[in-house]
Protein backbone atom coordinates (compact mmCIF):
# COMPACT_ATOMS: atom_id res chain seq x y z
CA UNK A 1 0.00 0.00 0.00
CA UNK A 2 1.37 3.90 -1.05
CA UNK A 3 2.03 6.27 1.85
CA UNK A 4 1.03 9.28 0.00
CA UNK A 5 -2.40 10.50 -0.40
CA UNK A 6 -4.03 9.29 -3.33
CA UNK A 7 -4.72 13.33 -4.52
CA UNK A 8 -3.30 11.88 -7.82
CA UNK A 9 -4.91 9.58 -10.93
CA UNK A 10 -1.92 8.02 -12.02
CA UNK A 11 -1.66 6.23 -15.49
CA UNK A 12 -0.09 2.25 -15.23
CA UNK A 13 3.26 3.69 -16.41
CA UNK A 14 6.42 4.34 -14.25
CA UNK A 15 8.73 6.67 -16.17
CA UNK A 16 12.41 6.08 -15.26
CA UNK A 17 14.30 8.05 -18.05
CA UNK A 18 14.14 10.79 -20.51
CA UNK A 19 16.07 12.71 -23.01
CA UNK A 20 14.61 14.82 -25.30
CA UNK A 21 11.12 14.07 -26.75
CA UNK A 22 11.61 10.94 -25.69
CA UNK A 23 10.44 9.34 -22.10
CA UNK A 24 11.40 5.31 -21.08
CA UNK A 25 9.61 3.26 -18.31
CA UNK A 26 10.79 0.52 -15.96
CA UNK A 27 9.84 -2.01 -18.76
CA UNK A 28 12.14 -0.34 -21.36
CA UNK A 29 9.52 0.62 -22.86
CA UNK A 30 9.90 4.09 -25.10
CA UNK A 31 7.32 7.19 -25.03
CA UNK A 32 7.32 10.20 -27.60
CA UNK A 33 6.54 12.33 -25.27
CA UNK A 34 3.90 14.69 -26.35
CA UNK A 35 2.72 16.80 -22.83
CA UNK A 36 6.53 17.37 -21.25
CA UNK A 37 5.51 17.04 -17.68
CA UNK A 38 2.19 19.74 -18.09
CA UNK A 39 3.89 22.04 -20.52
CA UNK A 40 7.27 22.15 -17.70
CA UNK A 41 10.07 20.51 -20.03
CA UNK A 42 10.25 22.80 -22.79
CA UNK A 43 13.58 22.57 -23.61
CA UNK A 44 13.49 18.39 -24.00
CA UNK A 45 13.99 16.07 -21.08
CA UNK A 46 17.58 16.37 -19.55
CA UNK A 47 19.16 19.46 -21.96
CA UNK A 48 22.51 19.92 -21.89
CA UNK A 49 23.15 23.75 -21.14
CA UNK A 50 20.66 23.48 -18.11
CA UNK A 51 21.81 20.02 -16.93
CA UNK A 52 25.39 21.89 -16.51
CA UNK A 53 24.59 25.07 -15.60
CA UNK A 54 22.77 22.79 -12.50
CA UNK A 55 25.79 21.02 -11.96
CA UNK A 56 28.10 23.94 -11.87
CA UNK A 57 25.87 25.58 -9.16
CA UNK A 58 25.28 22.01 -7.23
CA UNK A 59 29.64 22.29 -6.59
CA UNK A 60 29.29 26.31 -5.25
CA UNK A 61 26.03 27.15 -3.27
CA UNK A 62 22.62 25.86 -2.75
CA UNK A 63 20.44 27.79 -0.76
CA UNK A 64 21.41 31.00 1.90
CA UNK A 65 18.18 32.83 2.06
CA UNK A 66 16.80 36.44 1.09
CA UNK A 67 18.76 37.69 3.55
CA UNK A 68 21.75 37.92 1.67
CA UNK A 69 22.23 39.09 -2.34
CA UNK A 70 22.06 36.66 -4.50
CA UNK A 71 23.39 37.31 -8.11
CA UNK A 72 22.31 34.64 -9.90
CA UNK A 73 18.42 35.93 -8.56
CA UNK A 74 19.29 39.35 -10.39
CA UNK A 75 20.52 37.87 -13.57
CA UNK A 76 17.46 35.54 -13.44
CA UNK A 77 15.08 38.82 -13.06
CA UNK A 78 17.25 41.21 -15.54
CA UNK A 79 17.08 38.25 -18.02
CA UNK A 80 13.06 38.34 -17.29
CA UNK A 81 12.67 42.30 -17.67
CA UNK A 82 14.86 42.60 -20.32
CA UNK A 83 12.76 40.01 -22.74
CA UNK A 84 9.44 41.40 -21.18
CA UNK A 85 7.18 44.33 -20.80
CA UNK A 86 7.81 43.63 -16.55
CA UNK A 87 10.27 45.93 -14.52
CA UNK A 88 10.67 43.94 -11.51
CA UNK A 89 10.18 40.15 -10.54
CA UNK A 90 9.54 38.25 -7.52
CA UNK A 91 10.50 34.38 -7.86
CA UNK A 92 8.96 31.45 -5.69
CA UNK A 93 8.35 27.69 -6.25
CA UNK A 94 4.87 27.05 -8.39
CA UNK A 95 2.72 28.61 -10.27
CA UNK A 96 0.01 28.52 -7.22
CA UNK A 97 2.45 30.57 -5.43
CA UNK A 98 3.02 33.18 -8.57
CA UNK A 99 -0.75 33.59 -8.44
CA UNK A 100 -1.14 34.07 -5.16
CA UNK A 101 1.49 37.11 -5.23
CA UNK A 102 -0.24 38.56 -8.07
CA UNK A 103 -3.34 38.50 -6.10
CA UNK A 104 -1.39 39.90 -2.60
CA UNK A 105 0.14 42.65 -5.17
CA UNK A 106 -2.77 43.54 -6.63
CA UNK A 107 -4.58 43.91 -3.73
CA UNK A 108 -1.75 45.91 -1.73
CA UNK A 109 -1.35 48.02 -4.73
CA UNK A 110 -4.42 49.78 -4.36
CA UNK A 111 -4.96 49.58 -0.68
CA UNK A 112 -1.30 50.77 -0.18
CA UNK A 113 0.09 52.80 -3.36
CA UNK A 114 -3.67 54.59 -4.28
CA UNK A 115 -4.74 54.69 -0.93
CA UNK A 116 -8.18 52.75 -1.82
CA UNK A 117 -10.35 49.98 -1.11
CA UNK A 118 -10.59 47.78 -4.15
CA UNK A 119 -10.06 43.83 -3.41
CA UNK A 120 -12.22 42.01 -6.06
CA UNK A 121 -10.69 39.94 -8.53
CA UNK A 122 -12.83 39.23 -11.64
CA UNK A 123 -11.49 35.90 -13.42
CA UNK A 124 -13.05 33.64 -15.76
CA UNK A 125 -14.93 30.54 -15.95
CA UNK A 126 -13.74 27.36 -17.16
CA UNK A 127 -9.75 29.29 -15.52
CA UNK A 128 -7.41 27.54 -13.52
CA UNK A 129 -5.29 29.31 -11.65
CA UNK A 130 -4.35 26.67 -8.84
CA UNK A 131 -4.65 25.29 -5.84
CA UNK A 132 -4.27 26.98 -2.99
CA UNK A 133 -7.15 28.81 -1.25
CA UNK A 134 -7.12 32.17 -3.01
CA UNK A 135 -6.38 30.46 -6.23
CA UNK A 136 -8.70 27.51 -6.57
CA UNK A 137 -11.26 30.46 -5.40
CA UNK A 138 -9.91 31.85 -8.33
CA UNK A 139 -9.86 29.06 -10.38
CA UNK A 140 -13.81 29.46 -12.47
CA UNK A 141 -14.37 25.29 -12.10
CA UNK A 142 -16.07 23.94 -8.86
CA UNK A 143 -14.69 20.61 -9.22
CA UNK A 144 -11.23 21.82 -7.54
CA UNK A 145 -13.23 23.90 -4.38
CA UNK A 146 -15.30 21.19 -3.42
CA UNK A 147 -15.14 20.53 0.42
CA UNK A 148 -12.82 23.49 1.04
CA UNK A 149 -15.50 25.94 2.20
CA UNK A 150 -15.32 28.55 3.46
CA UNK A 151 -13.56 30.11 0.26
CA UNK A 152 -11.46 33.33 0.75
CA UNK A 153 -14.10 36.70 -0.27
CA UNK A 154 -13.08 39.25 -3.09
CA UNK A 155 -13.54 36.77 -6.53
CA UNK A 156 -16.08 36.99 -9.16
CA UNK A 157 -16.16 35.50 -12.40
CA UNK A 158 -17.82 35.72 -15.53
CA UNK A 159 -17.84 33.96 -19.17
CA UNK A 160 -14.95 34.36 -21.18
CA UNK A 161 -14.97 36.62 -24.13
CA UNK A 162 -18.27 37.95 -23.21
CA UNK A 163 -17.38 42.09 -22.66
CA UNK A 164 -20.95 42.99 -21.34
CA UNK A 165 -20.84 40.47 -18.47
CA UNK A 166 -17.55 41.81 -17.34
CA UNK A 167 -18.34 45.09 -17.64
CA UNK A 168 -21.15 44.45 -15.06
CA UNK A 169 -19.26 42.83 -13.07
CA UNK A 170 -17.21 45.98 -12.55
CA UNK A 171 -17.63 47.73 -9.06
CA UNK A 172 -15.64 50.05 -7.28
CA UNK A 173 -14.25 47.30 -5.56
CA UNK A 174 -12.56 45.99 -8.42
CA UNK A 175 -9.05 45.86 -7.94
CA UNK A 176 -7.84 43.75 -11.19
CA UNK A 177 -8.99 41.47 -13.83
CA UNK A 178 -7.09 38.04 -14.00
CA UNK A 179 -7.42 36.19 -17.76
CA UNK A 180 -5.84 33.44 -19.16
CA UNK A 181 -5.08 33.99 -22.79
CA UNK A 182 -5.46 30.58 -23.53
CA UNK A 183 -7.17 28.42 -21.32
CA UNK A 184 -5.08 25.17 -21.13
CA UNK A 185 -6.32 23.08 -18.13
CA UNK A 186 -10.13 24.54 -19.62
CA UNK A 187 -9.88 23.15 -23.04
CA UNK A 188 -7.39 24.83 -24.63
CA UNK A 189 -9.81 27.50 -25.54
CA UNK A 190 -8.53 30.92 -26.83
CA UNK A 191 -9.22 34.76 -25.79
CA UNK A 192 -10.47 36.21 -28.79
CA UNK A 193 -8.37 39.12 -29.31
CA UNK A 194 -10.69 41.66 -29.76
CA UNK A 195 -11.97 40.96 -26.30
CA UNK A 196 -8.67 41.08 -24.99
CA UNK A 197 -7.97 44.57 -26.12
CA UNK A 198 -11.19 45.63 -24.78
CA UNK A 199 -10.47 44.20 -21.57
CA UNK A 200 -7.07 46.19 -21.53
CA UNK A 201 -8.98 49.30 -22.32
CA UNK A 202 -11.53 48.84 -19.54
CA UNK A 203 -8.64 48.27 -17.21
CA UNK A 204 -7.66 51.78 -18.12
CA UNK A 205 -10.45 53.57 -18.23
CA UNK A 206 -11.80 51.94 -14.70
CA UNK A 207 -8.12 51.97 -13.14
CA UNK A 208 -7.91 48.01 -12.79
CA UNK A 209 -5.34 46.38 -13.03
CA UNK A 210 -4.65 43.67 -15.71
CA UNK A 211 -2.90 40.27 -14.14
CA UNK A 212 -1.63 37.45 -16.97
CA UNK A 213 -1.80 33.81 -16.04
CA UNK A 214 0.89 33.01 -18.34
CA UNK A 215 1.85 29.89 -16.22
CA UNK A 216 1.28 27.98 -19.11
CA UNK A 217 1.33 30.00 -22.08
CA UNK A 218 4.53 31.54 -21.67
CA UNK A 219 7.74 30.95 -22.00
CA UNK A 220 7.95 30.42 -25.78
CA UNK A 221 4.98 27.51 -25.56
CA UNK A 222 2.78 30.06 -27.91
CA UNK A 223 5.13 31.00 -30.62
CA UNK A 224 6.39 34.00 -28.38
CA UNK A 225 8.37 33.92 -25.77
CA UNK A 226 4.78 35.26 -24.00
CA UNK A 227 1.45 34.70 -25.25
CA UNK A 228 0.29 38.60 -24.48
CA UNK A 229 2.98 39.73 -27.59
CA UNK A 230 0.22 38.16 -29.97
CA UNK A 231 -2.50 40.70 -28.64
CA UNK A 232 -0.97 43.76 -28.89
CA UNK A 233 -1.42 44.58 -25.45
CA UNK A 234 0.46 44.50 -22.40
CA UNK A 235 -0.28 43.19 -18.89
CA UNK A 236 0.14 45.30 -15.72
CA UNK A 237 0.96 41.91 -13.45
CA UNK A 238 2.04 38.01 -15.03
CA UNK A 239 2.82 35.02 -13.54
CA UNK A 240 5.06 32.29 -15.27
CA UNK A 241 6.11 28.97 -13.85
CA UNK A 242 6.17 25.71 -15.90
CA UNK A 243 7.89 26.13 -18.87
CA UNK A 244 10.53 28.56 -16.88
CA UNK A 245 12.86 26.23 -14.84
CA UNK A 246 12.81 23.16 -17.54
CA UNK A 247 11.78 20.79 -14.55
CA UNK A 248 13.59 22.60 -11.50
CA UNK A 249 10.25 23.57 -9.41
CA UNK A 250 9.81 27.75 -9.85
CA UNK A 251 7.42 30.50 -10.66
CA UNK A 252 7.59 34.15 -10.79
CA UNK A 253 5.51 36.93 -10.48
CA UNK A 254 6.14 40.06 -12.77
CA UNK A 255 4.93 43.58 -12.70
CA UNK A 256 5.35 47.08 -13.99
CA UNK A 257 7.38 50.07 -12.65
CA UNK A 258 3.84 51.59 -10.92
CA UNK A 259 3.76 48.13 -8.85
CA UNK A 260 7.00 48.12 -7.25
CA UNK A 261 6.39 50.48 -4.53
CA UNK A 262 2.87 48.10 -3.42
CA UNK A 263 6.27 45.08 -2.21
CA UNK A 264 8.19 46.62 0.58
CA UNK A 265 10.62 45.04 2.63
CA UNK A 266 8.85 42.08 4.77
CA UNK A 267 4.87 42.52 2.74
CA UNK A 268 5.69 39.28 1.22
CA UNK A 269 8.19 36.80 0.93
CA UNK A 270 9.30 32.99 0.69
CA UNK A 271 12.11 31.22 2.47
CA UNK A 272 12.79 29.28 -1.45
CA UNK A 273 12.02 32.52 -3.05
CA UNK A 274 14.60 32.34 -6.18
CA UNK A 275 17.37 30.49 -4.47
CA UNK A 276 20.84 30.02 -5.93
CA UNK A 277 20.00 26.32 -7.89
CA UNK A 278 16.78 27.37 -8.27
CA UNK A 279 17.74 30.95 -10.60
CA UNK A 280 20.52 28.99 -11.99
CA UNK A 281 18.05 26.74 -13.88
CA UNK A 282 15.92 29.66 -14.84
CA UNK A 283 18.76 31.68 -15.89
CA UNK A 284 20.05 28.81 -18.37
CA UNK A 285 16.50 27.92 -19.47
CA UNK A 286 15.82 31.58 -20.53
CA UNK A 287 19.39 31.26 -21.92
CA UNK A 288 18.84 28.74 -23.95
CA UNK A 289 15.23 29.37 -25.29
CA UNK A 290 16.64 32.28 -26.69
CA UNK A 291 20.03 31.08 -28.42
CA UNK A 292 17.81 28.36 -29.83
CA UNK A 293 14.57 30.56 -30.79
CA UNK A 294 12.78 28.13 -28.82
CA UNK A 295 9.61 30.49 -29.50
CA UNK A 296 10.22 30.95 -32.85
CA UNK A 297 10.47 27.65 -33.40
CA UNK A 298 7.22 26.21 -31.26
CA UNK A 299 5.42 29.33 -33.80
CA UNK A 300 7.08 27.08 -36.71
CA UNK A 301 6.49 23.67 -35.45
CA UNK A 302 2.85 24.16 -34.32
CA UNK A 303 1.92 25.53 -37.69
CA UNK A 304 2.67 22.42 -39.28
CA UNK A 305 1.43 20.40 -36.18
CA UNK A 306 -2.17 22.09 -36.53
CA UNK A 307 -2.09 21.63 -40.65
CA UNK A 308 -1.28 18.20 -40.30
CA UNK A 309 -3.31 17.41 -37.73
CA UNK A 310 -6.26 18.71 -39.50
CA UNK A 311 -4.90 17.18 -42.97
CA UNK A 312 -4.88 13.76 -40.98
CA UNK A 313 -8.40 14.21 -39.12
CA UNK A 314 -10.15 16.44 -41.18
CA UNK A 315 -12.57 13.11 -42.39
CA UNK A 316 -13.05 11.65 -38.88
CA UNK A 317 -16.23 12.86 -37.71
CA UNK A 318 -14.97 11.25 -33.79
CA UNK A 319 -13.11 14.94 -34.14
CA UNK A 320 -14.41 18.19 -33.90
CA UNK A 321 -11.90 20.39 -33.76
CA UNK A 322 -7.90 21.12 -34.15
CA UNK A 323 -6.98 24.77 -32.56
CA UNK A 324 -4.48 26.76 -30.60
CA UNK A 325 -1.60 28.35 -31.10
CA UNK A 326 2.41 27.46 -31.32
CA UNK A 327 2.61 24.15 -29.28
CA UNK A 328 -0.30 24.54 -26.90
CA UNK A 329 -2.85 22.63 -29.22
CA UNK A 330 -5.99 20.99 -28.62
CA UNK A 331 -8.10 18.42 -30.35
CA UNK A 332 -11.43 18.48 -29.41
CA UNK A 333 -13.17 14.99 -29.62
CA UNK A 334 -16.91 14.05 -29.77
CA UNK A 335 -16.84 12.46 -26.82
CA UNK A 336 -14.66 11.35 -23.66
CA UNK A 337 -11.42 10.87 -24.64
CA UNK A 338 -9.55 8.72 -21.49
CA UNK A 339 -9.65 5.44 -23.69
CA UNK A 340 -7.75 7.53 -26.35
CA UNK A 341 -5.07 8.58 -24.20
CA UNK A 342 -4.75 4.97 -23.15
CA UNK A 343 -4.65 3.66 -26.53
CA UNK A 344 -1.94 6.56 -27.42
CA UNK A 345 -0.10 5.45 -24.91
CA UNK A 346 0.46 1.87 -25.59
CA UNK A 347 1.23 2.86 -29.55
CA UNK A 348 4.38 5.12 -27.37
CA UNK A 349 2.73 8.75 -27.20
CA UNK A 350 1.78 10.36 -24.51
CA UNK A 351 -0.49 13.26 -24.71
CA UNK A 352 -2.64 15.11 -21.93
CA UNK A 353 -6.03 15.77 -21.60
CA UNK A 354 -8.07 19.55 -21.19
CA UNK A 355 -11.19 18.93 -19.65
CA UNK A 356 -13.31 15.33 -20.62
CA UNK A 357 -13.64 15.76 -24.65
CA UNK A 358 -9.84 17.03 -25.25
CA UNK A 359 -6.93 16.25 -25.91
CA UNK A 360 -3.91 18.50 -25.19
CA UNK A 361 -0.70 17.87 -27.28
CA UNK A 362 2.32 19.92 -26.00
CA UNK A 363 5.56 18.65 -27.00
CA UNK A 364 8.78 20.57 -26.29
CA UNK A 365 9.63 23.30 -28.25
CA UNK A 366 12.54 22.31 -30.18
CA UNK A 367 10.42 19.25 -31.65
CA UNK A 368 11.88 18.03 -34.90
CA UNK A 369 9.31 17.35 -37.67
CA UNK A 370 9.99 13.76 -38.28
CA UNK A 371 8.49 13.78 -34.32
CA UNK A 372 5.60 15.74 -35.26
CA UNK A 373 4.77 13.74 -38.13
CA UNK A 374 5.35 10.32 -35.92
CA UNK A 375 2.77 11.51 -33.78
CA UNK A 376 0.57 12.85 -35.89
CA UNK A 377 0.41 9.36 -37.32
CA UNK A 378 -0.18 7.68 -34.06
CA UNK A 379 -3.10 10.20 -33.50
CA UNK A 380 -4.77 9.38 -36.95
CA UNK A 381 -4.38 5.41 -36.76
CA UNK A 382 -6.10 5.35 -32.62
CA UNK A 383 -8.36 7.92 -33.88
CA UNK A 384 -9.76 5.96 -36.92
CA UNK A 385 -9.16 2.55 -35.21
CA UNK A 386 -11.77 4.06 -32.01
CA UNK A 387 -14.16 5.68 -34.96
CA UNK A 388 -14.40 2.42 -36.33
CA UNK A 389 -14.92 0.76 -32.77
CA UNK A 390 -17.73 2.66 -32.36
CA UNK A 391 -19.69 2.18 -35.50
CA UNK A 392 -19.06 -1.46 -35.78
C1 LIG B 1 -0.47 24.80 -13.94
C2 LIG B 1 -1.15 26.09 -13.87
C3 LIG B 1 -1.29 26.78 -12.65
C4 LIG B 1 -0.85 26.20 -11.33
O1 LIG B 1 0.53 25.94 -11.28
P1 LIG B 1 1.12 24.97 -10.15
O2 LIG B 1 2.61 25.03 -10.36
O3 LIG B 1 0.53 23.62 -10.37
O4 LIG B 1 0.72 25.55 -8.83
C5 LIG B 1 -1.91 28.01 -12.67
N1 LIG B 1 -2.34 28.56 -13.82
C6 LIG B 1 -2.21 27.94 -15.00
C7 LIG B 1 -2.69 28.61 -16.25
C8 LIG B 1 -1.62 26.68 -15.07
O5 LIG B 1 -1.52 26.05 -16.25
Amino acid sequence: MSSLFPTFARYPITIVKGKGSRLWDDQGKEYLDFMTGIAVTSLGHVPERVKNALVNQLDQLWHVSNLFYNPNQEKAAKLLTDNSCADAVFFCNSGAEANEAAIKIARRYHQKVLGNERYEIVTFTQSFHGRTLATLTATGQDKVKEGFLPLPVGFVHVPLNDIEALKAAITDKTAAIMLELIQAEGGVLEADPQFVREVRELCDREGILLILDEIQTGMGRTGKLFAYEHYGIEPDIFTLAKGIGSGFPVGAMLAKAPLIPAFTAGSHGSTFSGTPIATAAIIATIETMLIEQAPERAAASGELLISKLRAALNDLPNVVEVRGRGLLVGIECAGPVADIVAALQQRGLLVITAGPNVLRLLPNLLIAEEEIDEAVGILASVLSEQLAAATN
